[in-house]
């Protein structure tokens, strides 16, 4: 059997990838040639000349974004640093120039950038709730605009939206950020039956509770509630992104990960 994605020569975009889960996704673009190296992404050494350029967007810390790209190069991959914010749609259509004239035009996207500013229901602002649509959601629709031209002319294209368990569930956010993860996976629905004649898959992965420092910094202070027992990992995100991105037949589906929380 073929491997089912090989990203050699491919180029992908990774929205917030200079921490957690998008940085992790990032270094495993990098450095997958085929899903047959997925279930091994913690021994990745230097197989990054088999895998995909990365362009790793950041909105700050621009450090830590270099750091990423520097991992990949150190592995022998290709990798560029954009510091994009990524809910301003000229700012996108800048962002998405840079990277097809450095690295090539964009293969793969993954929709990961997202913020959880947590707020009750009576402390909610206007302004609040529309930061939260436009990073979490429209910022999503921006980059796809950007960068399916390219994708509808190669019929050829993988993009992963990050949703989370909060667009079913209670979450811990609050009202704001469910309803924009919920808008994640209508959009991805959208696009997904509209491209499906055109060789571009279209999916979702919402995972619940990783520790990363959106998690560390308040939304759950501990694993109690889980019945794992403990948070996820990035990696195993990786894992759900990789899995979508490897089947040419899934497309407009999301993809829980949650140890366990609901079934969903
Ligand atoms: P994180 O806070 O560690 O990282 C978020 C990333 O998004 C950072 O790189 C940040 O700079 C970037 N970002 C934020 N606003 C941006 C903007 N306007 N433009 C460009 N980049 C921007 O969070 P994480 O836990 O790694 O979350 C990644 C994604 O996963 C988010 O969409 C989040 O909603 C989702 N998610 C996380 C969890 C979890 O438990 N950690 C659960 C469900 C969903």
């Amino acid at each position: 059997m073929q491997p089912p994605m090989d990203l050699t020569g491919r180029t992908a975009l990774v929205t917030g990838a200079s921490r957690g889960i998008g940085r992790a996704i990032a270094l495993s673009l990098a450095e997958v040639g085929s899903l047959a190296e997925v279930g091994s992404l913690a021994e990745a050494g230097s197989l990054a000349e088999a895998g995909a350029a990365v362009a790793v967007n950041y909105r700050e810390r621009a450090v830590d974004a270099l750091s990423v790209v520097a991992d990949i190069q150190a592995r022998g991959g290709r990798a560029v640093a954009v510091g994009t914010d990524v809910s301003d749609g000229a700012a996108v259509t800048a962002m998405v120039e840079r990277v097809t004239s450095e690295l090539g035009p964009v293969d793969v996207l993954v929709n990961n950038a997202g913020i959880a500013i947590i707020r009750g229901i009576d402390d909610l602002s206007e302004e609040e709730f529309d930061t939260a649509i436009a990073v979490n959601l429209k910022s999503a629709f921006l980059c796809t605009k950007a960068v399916l031209p390219y994708m509808r002319a190669q019929k050829w294209g993988r993009i992963v939206n990050m949703s989370s368990g909060a667009a079913r569930g209670a979450g811990g956010v609050g009202l704001h950020y469910n309803a924009s993860k919920a808008g994640m996976e209508g959009l991805t629905r959208g696009y997904a039956a509209r491209l499906a004649k055109e060789g571009i898959t279209v999916n979702a992965v919402a995972p619940s509770l990783i520790e990363t420092d959106m998690v560390r910094s308040g939304v759950a202070s501990s694993p109690a509630r889980i019945p794992m027992g403990r948070f996820g990992t990035s990696d195993e995100v990786t894992q759900a992104v990789l899995m979508v991105m490897g089947n040419a037949y899934m497309t407009g589906q999301t993809i829980q990960l949650n140890g366990g929380m609901n079934f969903m």
